[in-house]
């Protein structure tokens, strides 16, 4: 192999996590190469956004605007059939106490368009994308990762070296083992998923016809996503065990689910399904709950899918990707500038990326821990009071992680108690939301008062309002003894040091 390419930053992987990070990165004037191991637009499960990506993250990409004229249908928040309600209830982002206003919907959007979107993006800030190029090793040097080596679109081993690599690759990227850590899986969200398309379908009534629907049957539940008039996204979420009926015929178990939930059955009628082209088989996704316990070492950082997910429920996969991507950036822009050590820089990517990643795991059981019509297998198990202890300690260990700012959590009795009251209050939260039929307005603000719920939302607000309306003067530590974006959001600065 000849000497290797040098570079300021690579980054692995082309998805909305590698998108969002090259960018922010080569904005800064540094020499960032992109590696893909596909030919964009590939296609990519993860389809309901969330307000966050869209007016936050993709404004601060510059492409907000690209993505507006690309015609994916508005998204005003999510519609449930979950809990004990028979009918559907409403989670509409435009009731938020603080994203009310015109930022308050998202996007339900096919990936290989949004994510080509975000990856002509990058390579047009200055990011130089090589695509059909697939990272094969870390390169480390004296216990430093210095670069790596991939295999080029001929099938040619190159080398690359550069003073940082991201690594963005997704659940099925192979330098995660990099940083050190371990991939945990989570024993509590043991789910997978059966999905395919429909050429259609009906839509719940105006004006949540975009929203997604998530709806729960006994085995398990079903996300229903208008993605154009035309294109209906269909997904049963199971239990582990359905592993060998899925394995058997895919097919049948997905009309089985579709059948067994009355709401999603009534929706689609005689709708057929896509049987060709991109959308045209069922697919199964598993194993997709968990989170390393090192999300960086020096030299290499882990983001996105690449770090760790925790399950469609809420369609966090998105924004914890995106999110991530701009952490990790700020930490390499402040670093490669020689504004901070990688320590402190890196410290506060990972505690903040792992209190998000906290937040919506507390939020994510507590939804799954909602009193159900049913009592079946599928929701007795997901009953947070019947986690395994060592789970529960498993998952704090996992959180607390690097981060001091949550070793508050780390102990399987706190966090058992902590879960369980969360969703006491999101079940009373639902179950006043139901009785309080006269305005939405009521009902949603009786959600809104939810504890869960707002530490689910700050975060996601900041970053909404920054690429909404500009810097935030004054922002706070997120972390005990932590740092502030700087003004113009691309770098971390000490508290001390930014604009009063
Ligand atoms: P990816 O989108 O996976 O991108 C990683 C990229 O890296 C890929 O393009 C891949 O080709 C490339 N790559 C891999 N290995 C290499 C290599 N060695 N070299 C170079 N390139 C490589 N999220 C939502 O927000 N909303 C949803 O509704 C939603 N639904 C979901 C449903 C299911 C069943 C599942 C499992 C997930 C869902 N998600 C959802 C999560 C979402 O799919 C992911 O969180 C999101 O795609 C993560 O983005 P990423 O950029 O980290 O990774």
């Amino acid at each position: 192999m000849n000497a290797p390419e040098e570079f300021d930053v690579i980054v692995v992987g082309g998805g909305p996590a590698g998108s969002t990070a090259a960018t922010l990165i080569a904005d800064q004037g540094h020499r960032v190469v992109l590696l893909e191991k596909e030919r964009f637009p590939r296609y990519q499960i993860g389809e309901s956004l969330l307000p966050a990506t869209v007016h936050g993250v993709c404004r601060l990409l510059g492409a907000d605007e690209e993505i507006r004229r690309a015609g994916f249908t508005t998204k005003r928040g999510g519609s449930f059939r979950w809990g004990t309600s028979p009918d559907p209830w409403n989670f509409l982002f435009a009731l938020s106490p603080e994203l009310s206003g015109p930022t308050s919907y998202a996007y339900q959007v096919d990936r290989m368009t949004f994510d080509d979107i975000l990856l002509r993006n990058a390579a047009r800030h200055g990011v130089e994308v090589r695509e059909e190029s697939a990272a094969l090793e870390a390169v480390t040097t004296n216990g430093r990762v210095t670069g790596l080596v991939y295999s080029d679109p001929s099938g040619v081993r190159r080398e690359l070296a550069a003073a940082h690599v991201v690594d963005a690759s997704g659940s099925t990227g192979r330098l995660h083992g990099a940083a050190g850590g371990t991939r945990h899986y989570s024993d509590f969200f043991q789910n997978l998923a059966v999905f395919g398309y429909f050429a259609g379908g009906g839509r719940m009534p105006e004006p949540d016809a975009g929203n997604i629907l998530c709806a729960a049957f006994d085995e398990g539940w079903l996300w229903y996503i208008p993605l154009r008039e035309d294109l209906t996204s269909v997904g049963a979420v199971l239990n582990h065990d359905q592993a060998p009926r899925i394995q058997a015929d895919r097919e049948g178990t997905l009309r089985e689910s579709i059948q067994r939930c009355g709401i999603v059955r009534d929706l689609l009628g005689d709708t057929e399904r896509i049987t060709e082209g991109t959308y045209g088989s069922v697919r199964v996704r598993r194993d997709y709950s968990y989170a390393n316990t090192r999300f960086w070492a020096p030299g290499i950082t882990l983001i996105g899918d690449a770090a760790c997910f925790i399950d469609p429920v809420f369609s966090t996969g998105v924004h914890l990707a995106t999110y991530s991507g701009l952490l990790a950036a700020r930490s390499v822009n402040s670093v490669l500038a020689g504004e901070l050590s990688e320590e402190r820089a890196f410290g506060e990517f990972e505690g903040r990326y792992r209190r998000e990643y906290a937040v919506f795991y507390e939020f994510l059981a507590a939804f799954y821990d909602m009193r159900q019509r049913e009592e079946t297998y599928f929701w007795t198990a997901r009953k947070v009071t019947n986690m395994q202890a060592e789970d529960m300690q498993a998952f704090a260990t996992l959180v607390a992680g690097a981060s001091s700012a949550e070793a508050a959590l780390v102990g399987a009795d706190t966090l058992a108690q902590r879960f369980g009251s969360s969703s006491a209050e999101l079940t009373g939260a639902v179950e006043r939301t139901g009785a309080a039929r006269t305005t939405s307005g009521e009902r949603m603000t009786e959600l809104f008062r939810a504890p869960v719920v707002a530490d689910v939302m700050a975060e996601m607000n900041r970053i909404q309002r920054r690429g909404a309306t500009g810097p935030a003067a004054g922002e706070a530590p997120l972390l005990d003894g932590g740092l502030v974006p700087s003004a113009d959001g691309r770098h971390w600065v000490e508290p001390d040091a930014a604009p009063a």
